[in-house]
């Protein structure tokens, strides 16, 4: 088969005359090459295999074009890189890689195409497109990954327990292409990663995150997150959620199995959210209810302070997994804090609980909504109805209390340094306990957000504390 039409940007053109120039064959490999067939995306991120110096081809690529890019070299690695518009274009000579048991950098020697789309991870990720006159366009599919990218499958060129031994990280990425297109691992690629999860611990926390954020960040992230359970890795990866599975009962009562009821709401946040972070929470925002869960025998099933829990386990979990420990971290740490919060509001929606939950919640309240939202998994439509227009119910009660009385970025009307110079008092405890109380006012809809009726109680309240007003 021909797909020119694939080659349709002009710099295949000039990849194709510099390496005539060069006497080399060139071909596009990989990603862009199966997103095309796909109609997924405009590929921005190219790949070109030659077969010969990459880092050559790069160079003379780079002369040919008008904008005379920079290229970046991996001397290790044999690469080379070069933007032009705005597509990254990476090139590598085609190789033959043999691997060790406690690496997966392999030994590498130069090769042909064909070695090359042998030590690919998929059959989907080895189509080739030919760049060389002779046969500009034709595809090179050796391993029929055409046929794969129709069925929706995703399978190894090689023996799998070769590729997912070799390079553990494939196993990550198998789950994850699944996960972005929907397509069923085969079977005896599921069986080898079963049987080789143990290979995963060679692999950077970092990597591991990566596909771990792209499958969060999928249409249906719950794919993954079943495939990554089902195979086992997920027991090395992210044994809090394993930790989920599973339903007790005792004396006739059953509890949820929290697992499962997770990926529901990380696939319902999905739908509304394109927030990493969002997302994040939704799957760990229960992960406090395994080491909380306690039955007593009149109240059945109970997870006390599971938020809280949660939301230490956080910090504990980003840092073992190499995350960052940043602003993002503790955005997390503050959603699964509140995760239940609103739901308390949700029965009865009284001004002064809206206006704490706004306060507390500050700039990220939508967010905790949205959260919420996702948290509502049940099966009973009369249920689901009732619960979203109560939660609807709370996000206009935001809006009628956020206008009146601005507690969202909230601001104390009257400063510490204008009480002190009210009572003539130094620093003390006495400005901290007025404070509050005018804070507390507020929230509870006392008195309203503003300066003349927040400076009257000051005043009262420094009389009830025998402070004596000066001036005033
Ligand atoms: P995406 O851009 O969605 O991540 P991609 O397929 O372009 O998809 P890259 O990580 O950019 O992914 O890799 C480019 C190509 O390199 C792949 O299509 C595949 O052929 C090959 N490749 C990448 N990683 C591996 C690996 N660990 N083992 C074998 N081949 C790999």
């Amino acid at each position: 088969m021909n797909y020119k039409q694939a080659l349709k940007h002009p710099i295949f053109k000039i990849i194709s005359q510099s390496a005539e120039a060069l006497g080399l064959e060139s071909y596009v490999i990989g990603g862009f090459v199966r997103d095309y067939l796909l109609e997924r995306r405009n590929a921005k991120d190219i790949d070109i295999v030659a077969v010969g110096s990459g880092i050559d081809l790069a160079n003379k690529v780079a002369e040919n074009l008008p904008t005379q890019p920079k290229v970046q070299v991996f001397k290790t690695y044999g690469t080379a890189m070069l933007r032009f518009d705005d597509i990254e274009i990476e090139f590598v000579g085609a190789r033959k890689e043999s691997y060790n048991e406690d690496s997966r950098n392999p030994v590498v020697e130069n090769g042909t195409l064909e070695d090359d789309q042998n030590r690919r991870d998929f059959t989907i990720n080895a189509l080739a497109l030919s760049l060389n006159e002779a046969n500009y366009g034709e595809l090179l599919d050796p391993f029929n990954g055409i046929e794969d990218l129709d069925k929706g499958i995703i399978r190894t060129p090689l023996n799998p327990d070769i590729t997912y031994s070799d390079d553990p990280l494939r196993m990550m990425r198998a789950i994850r292409f699944a996960t972005q297109l929907s397509f069923k691992i085969e079977d005896n690629s599921l069986k080898s990663i079963s049987k080789n999860k143990d290979r995963i611990k060679i692999i950077t926390k970092e990597r591991i995150v990566v596909e771990l954020n792209k499958i969060l960040e999928s249409d249906k992230p719950s794919i993954g997150f079943k495939l990554l359970e089902n195979t086992r890795l997920l027991d090395y990866i992210l044994p809090e959620l394993t930790a989920l599975k599973g339903i007790d009962e005792i004396e006739g009562q059953r509890h949820k199995d929290n697992f499962y009821h997770t990926l529901e709401v990380v696939d319902n946040i999905a739908k509304t959210t394109d927030n990493l972070w969002l997302r994040w929470a939704a799957l760990l925002h229960d992960i406090g209810k395994a080491p909380t869960k306690k039955f007593h025998k009149k109240i059945g099933w109970t997870f006390h302070a599971h938020e809280f829990v949660g939301s230490k386990m956080v910090y504990k979990l980003f840092k073992r997994l190499k995350m960052p420990l940043n602003d993002k971290m503790k955005f997390v740490q503050k959603m699964v804090l509140m995760s239940s919060r609103p739901i308390v509001l949700a029965t009865e929606v009284t001004d002064s609980a809206v206006r704490r939950l706004v306060f507390d919640a500050g700039e990220h309240v939508d967010d905790l909504m949205t959260l919420c939202e996702a948290d509502i998994t049940t099966k009973n439509p009369k249920k689901f109805e009732k619960y979203h227009n109560n939660f609807k119910r709370v996000r206009d009660k935001i809006i009628e209390v956020e206008e009146r009385d601005r507690v969202r970025d909230f601001q104390p009307p009257v400063s510490g340094e204008e009480i002190m110079k009210a009572f003539n008092l130094r620093p003390s405890r006495e400005i901290g306990i007025i404070k509050e109380a005018i804070k507390e006012a507020i929230l509870e809809g006392e008195i309203p957000n503003e300066h003349d009726a927040a400076f009257q109680l000051m005043l009262e309240k420094g009389k009830s504390l025998g402070l004596k007003a000066v001036g005033v």
